[in-house]
């Protein structure tokens, strides 16, 4: 990614970029500290890969069409799922689920562990729809899946949870 800087002498405070193409422009007050800048490039790079790359794996994969599948197998079709997607921000965390508008993102990280794995964590995040809290009733839910016991070791393994406490 290329980055062209503008200095504006009218620009008080605020940094703004926008990407063209694979050109990053930035505009910038031209009192501004290089340093400052340099640092806040890299934020706006980061987020604009970030942004890449789950546009990416949401196209090559699509997590509903998957999620539908699982929803008929172990929870009867009986769930409204809303959106299922990658996100880029949960590093450590494996999911997570809006309880109440079904969405439901998976970590960007799991793009390339085992099929298994990553269906157990969609079993996971669904069952929340039904049991926000990890009780009982919730593991009854998610242990239908057969490789429930092994899926949880693997992320482990990882280092990656459930934000169980
Ligand atoms: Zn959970």
């Amino acid at each position: 990614m290329d980055v062209k800087i503008s200095y504006s002498a009218k620009r008080k405070k605020t940094v703004s970029a926008r990407l063209e193409g694979d050109v990053l422009h930035v505009l910038a007050p031209s009192t501004i500290n290089k340093q400052r800048l340099d640092s806040m490039i890299e934020g706006f790079k980061e987020k604009v890969l970030r942004k890449k790359i789950k546009k990416e794996l949401n196209r090559q994969n699509s997590l509903e069409k998957i999620a539908a599948k699982l929803n008929s197998r172990y929870f009867g079709n009986s769930l409204n799922v809303g959106s299922v997607e990658y996100s880029t921000s949960q590093n450590k965390r494996y999911g997570s689920c809006n309880c109440l508008t079904g969405d439901i993102k998976i970590s960007s990280r799991l793009r390339d562990v085992p099929e298994w794995v990553r269906d157990y964590v969609i079993v996971h995040e669904m069952a929340h729809i039904i049991e926000p809290n990890h009780g009982k009733n919730f593991y009854e839910l998610v242990n239908k899946y057969k490789l429930a016991e092994r899926a949880r070791g693997y992320l482990m393994a990882l280092g990656m949870n459930s934000g169980e406490r």
